[in-house]
């Protein structure tokens, strides 16, 4: 079958879907999206106002460097700013394994970075209060990803390649082998199910995808992550006063980034949350997660005011079981991805582009660096 007569359709209007859809949709094929709900909204992990990017962290370059120029070539498309670099630090003691192997793979691929010591952070970033015996990674390439522009740039540029977005919930998915997917949809404002047929589809329903895909049932959990600002009296913790993106998860599960979407609030995460329903998210208290928040603040950052965060949101990670994405085709008309674990918003171009091969079954001849091979299913069975 050509690929122009090909009908394709993308479940789940994330970042994730919404790239795929676009790579599908320049790839010249008939693209449908279908989101839940009405967009832009709150109730997934794609939203708000800014997403870390960072080279120093990652173990492959290609997808990052594929990436970033779609980002800055969406800028262009657009008009608008999508990034803005801050630079990141990624603290650790001294010839901690995991910072080596990441500054090796930054020093092998010829990008720039620099160990610093306690003393060289101290006079560097006044603000900031590291124990001594610490240093940190510095990677001049990282950056602040405004989200919710970046999703709605990536739809807008969809829908003028004539892709198609349905708002409705898909209730279920029946891949029938060598004939195409046949899908039940709800729609919400007429309380009606109509039944789509396609002949490919790729799921990327994030914390939904495991009540979609009974395969997956078990395999993925769905966290509530709270997202708090600390207000910032001293206006020195933010991009313009040269604040860059905290990194910390690994040894606190904290992470940061300067004050930019709030004026005056900087951005303190947690790297994890209770565990949840995706629709009964509301009903989780994650106390506790705040309470650490709070701790490392007063303690890394005491020119904000530790007293309690004044501004207070949540998200939704997709955890897989080894922080990997799955990114396979499951049947011959079916690909998912999934499982991005806290972390698929800045490669999420390059994954776009993985899936739309998978789906096109152009995956064995996609570049090296874009084979999904280390993200299939069976990697768990
Ligand atoms: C607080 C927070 C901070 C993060 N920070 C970073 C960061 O600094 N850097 C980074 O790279 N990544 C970060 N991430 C991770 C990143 O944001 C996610 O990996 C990414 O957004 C996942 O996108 P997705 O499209 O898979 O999921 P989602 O955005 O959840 O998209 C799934 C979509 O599918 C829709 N859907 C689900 N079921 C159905 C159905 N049955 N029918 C129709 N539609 C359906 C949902 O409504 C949703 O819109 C962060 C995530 C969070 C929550």
């Amino acid at each position: 079958m050509n690929q122009q007569s090909l009908t394709v359709c993308v479940i789940g209007g994330g970042i994730i879907g919404s790239w795929a859809a676009l790579h599908l949709a320049e790839a010249g094929v008939r693209t449908t999206l279908i989101e839940q709900f009405p967009m832009p909204h709150t109730r997934g992990s794609s939203h708000g106002l800014s997403r870390a990017f960072r080279l120093l962290g990652e173990l492959e370059l290609d997808r990052l460097d594929y990436s970033l120029e779609r980002w800055q070539a969406l800028e262009t498309v657009t008009g608008e700013t999508l990034f803005i670099k801050t630079g990141l630090l990624n603290f650790g003691p001294p010839g901690d394994p995991d910072l080596e192997k990441y500054m090796t793979v930054l020093r092998e691929g010829g990008r720039p970075f620099e160990w610093l010591e306690s003393d060289t952070i101290a006079s560097r970033f006044p603000m900031l209060a590291y124990p001594s015996e610490w240093g940190a990674a510095w990677d001049p390439n990282g950056g602040i990803l405004i989200a919710h522009r970046c999703l709605n740039a990536v739809q807008s540029r969809f829908l003028t390649l004539g892709g198609r977005i349905i708002t409705g919930r898909v209730e279920s998915v029946h891949s029938q082998p060598g004939t195409g997917v046949r899908i039940e949809v709800g729609t919400a404002t007429t309380d009606t199910t109509e039944v789509l047929s396609f002949d490919r589809t790729v799921v990327c329903a994030g914390p939904w995808t495991a009540g979609l895909l009974p395969q997956l049932a078990g395999l993925l959990s769905s966290l509530l992550t709270p997202v708090t600002y600390w207000r910032d009296p001293s206006g020195s913790c933010s991009v313009s006063n040269g604040l860059p993106i905290l990194f910390n998860a690994r040894l606190t599960g904290i992470y940061g980034l300067p004050s930019c979407e709030y004026p005056g609030l900087v951005k303190m995460l947690y790297h994890g949350g209770p565990e949840t329903d995706p629709d009964a998210r509301d009903l989780v208290s994650f106390k506790p997660y705040v309470k650490k928040v709070r701790r490392y603040v007063r303690e890394h950052l005491p020119l904000l005011d530790h007293r309690k965060p004044a501004i207070l949101e949540t998200c939704m990670y997709t955890m897989s079981p080894d922080s990997n994405p799955i990114i396979d085709r499951i049947a011959d008309n079916l690909v998912i991805g999934c499982g991005f674990s806290g972390s698929g918003f800045k490669h999420s171009p390059a994954t776009g582009r993985m899936l739309a091969a998978l789906a096109l079954g152009q995956d064995k001849t996609i570049p090296e660096g874009f084979r999904a091979d280390r993200y299939v299913l069976e990697r768990y069975q």
